[in-house]
């Protein structure tokens, strides 16, 4: 390619709308282009790099025995309607109208559309296990687009979707895309990490998210410094130390005067902070249902988890208005001897081994003391609710847990029989019985991979794409296009390259060599050869830009040089 004929226009200064690296570098290197929130047009340099990605991903979906097709972005509501998402999507999902006034959507993922086709084609055993995948773009109204193509409203993902006879069949195509995912994040020259995640209110315990290690992930992870547990904050446990024993009191109420926190209690009773609860009150945000939410004092409550155990779409706190309302005593409030009505109690496990504990006395300015549980209350739920942090046990050995900045880029998951079910997905085995598939989804954001890879691959001057996903291997830059031999010898080694396949950039314009620098170093060309001085003689320098080292090469030895540093850069 030719620079002086390329849609490329770099920008000097960054557009203020960007908060990351990412974002600010792929529109300044002129990649990426804005035309709504979350909505973005690929310029040729984006869209050559996404295409590299994309490639990866094919292939390796390819050899992982899945096969490629591709499904409808429009999607007519009925589907939906079935499976129950069309209300549980919410504000989500993109609707519109056809002419006919009919309800359609435009795809926020497929399952539907998939078990759709599956239901109606495959009805033997003898099919299965199988598994389709697609490259597509989707669609999702997010709450809060950001980041440029990190979180989008209109963005690309490999979907694929598996269908099995049996539990131990998913388990087997689960590994199989785990090692795929390896395969294909190893390729992309990302560090990442596979860590446990939430299934969602679907429940079950395979899910397992890929996570590109950058500071300006929008997720936690955590990780054991001696295991390989690692988990996504939202999922995490940890292992709390027990208690001691003690004989269990009475309770008895407590003067404490305008101390409605727990930290005040701790100091005004000067007592360990282990041995007090506290009450949060959260609302069901579908049903309106209200719930106690009892955590050890010192810990806090995972929203995710506790949605799950409620199996909603979401949790929220009582605002102060709506406490007062309930004529419940802010601050002091508490399960035991309380007149609550329909109020549901949920109890972190934590809470259940705290002998003699503190907790809100229902009425302003006290609190009890050597309360315990089942003795003295019950909550309607007992579960893992708690707030994971950095420094507590791991769950499977005795080491800790270290918190690191996740981007999310690739999810696997078993869905089970949710979506067979629901749809009523069923196959005929080998007994003439019919049974519904068991079924799992496994995404990739594409896009949002793009992007974290830029995360990952950067410094003060730009971009420093790893070969692989580049989108030109090598800039060529004559020191000055008016002189012959400078022009000759960059011509003659752009044409070897090109014969090569290797994908280079002339820069043919007539600019200064320094504007030419910097723009090749915020574009991020992996390799830079300038033909200068010595094109006489027909050597060049050729810089690597990840390390900054240049060396003086013949043009006869250019090919085999640049073949080699691919390997490594
Ligand atoms: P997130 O928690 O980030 O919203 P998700 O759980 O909604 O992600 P999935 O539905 O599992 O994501 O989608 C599969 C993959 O698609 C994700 O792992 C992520 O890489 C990508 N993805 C999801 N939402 C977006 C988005 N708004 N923009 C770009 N990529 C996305
Ligand atoms: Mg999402």
């Amino acid at each position: 390619m030719r620079f002086s004929k390329s849609y490329i226009k770099t920008l000097k200064e960054t557009p203020k709308e960007a908060e990351t690296v990412s974002h600010k570098l792929m529109l300044r290197a002129g990649m990426i282009k804005k035309l709504a929130s979350g909505v973005y047009t690929y310029l040729p340099l984006g869209l050559k790099a996404l295409k590299k990605i994309e490639n990866i991903v094919r292939e390796e979906m390819n050899s992982s025995g899945s096969q490629e097709v591709f499904m409808p972005v429009l999607q007519p509501a009925e589907l939906w309607q079935e499976s129950g998402r069309w209300t549980t999507m919410g504000a989500e999902m993109f609707r519109l109208k056809d002419r006919n006034n009919r309800d359609f959507a435009l795809g926020p993922t497929h399952e539907e559309v998939i078990t759709d086709i599956i239901r109606n084609d495959i009805s033997s055993y003898k099919s299965l296990p199988l598994s389709l995948y697609q490259i597509q773009t989707k669609f999702r109204d997010e709450r809060r687009p950001r980041f440029g193509l990190m979180r989008g409203r209109e963005f690309l993902m490999k979907d694929a979707y598996s269908f099995h006879r049996d539990y131990e069949s998913l388990d087997e195509e689960f590994q199989n895309m785990y090692a795929t995912y390896t395969r294909i994040f190893d390729r992309c020259s990302l560090k990442f990490r596979a860590v446990e995640a939430d299934s969602g209110a679907i429940g079950g315990t395979g899910s397992k998210e890929f996570h590109v290690l950058a500071e300006s992930g929008e997720d936690e992870v955590l990780y054991c410094d001696s295991c390989d547990y690692a988990s996504n904050v939202e999922a995490a446990t940890s292992t709390v130390p027990e208690l001691s024993k003690e004989e269990y009191g009475k309770p008895e109420l407590v003067s404490t005067p305008g101390i409605s926190s727990i930290s005040d209690l701790v100091e005004f009773l000067n007592i360990p902070v282990e041995k007090t609860v506290k009450a949060m009150m959260y609302k069901d945000m579908v049903t309106d249902q209200v719930y106690m939410v009892l955590v050890r004092g010192d810990f806090d409550v995972n929203e995710v988890k506790l949605k799950n155990i409620i199996n909603t779409l979401g949790v929220v706190l009582l605002t102060d208005e709506e406490i007062e309302n309930s004529k419940l005593a802010k601050g002091f409030i508490g399960p035991y001897n309380g007149s609550y009505q329909n109020v549901k109690i949920i109890a972190d496990k934590s809470v259940i081994g705290i002998p003699n504990h503190y907790l809100g006395g229902n009425k302003k300015d006290y609190h009890y003391k050597n309360v315990n549980y089942i003795k003295d209350y019950e909550a309607d739920i007992i579960a893992d609710i708690r707030l994971v942090k950095v420094g507590e046990s791991c769950p499977r050995c005795s080491g800790h847990l270290h918190s690191a900045r996740g981007i999310e880029t690739g999810h696997i998951f078993k869905l089970g029989d949710k979506y067979s079910k629901s749809m009523n997905a069923t196959y005929l085995d080998e007994n003439g019985i019919s049974r519904v598939f068991i079924m799992g989804c496994y995404g990739i954001g594409i896009s949002r991979t793009l992007a974290a890879a830029i995360e990952q691959n950067n410094d003060d001057n730009g971009i420093i794409w790893p070969s692989v996903i580049a989108p030109y291997i090598v800039d060529i830059i004559p020191a000055s296009i008016k002189d012959n031999e400078q022009m000759k010898l960059a011509e003659e080694i752009y044409n070897k390259l090109t014969e090569n396949f290797i994908e280079t950039m002339i820069d043919d314009r007539d600019e200064r060599p320094g504007f030419k620098f910097k723009d090749g170093d915020l574009i991020g060309f992996p390799f830079r050869i300038v033909a200068g001085k010595k094109a006489k003689e027909g050597i060049v320098e050729l810089k690597i830009r990840r390390t900054g080292e240049t060396l003086e090469v013949s043009k006869e030895e250019i090919i085999g040089k640049i073949k080699e540093l691919m390997k490594t850069y």
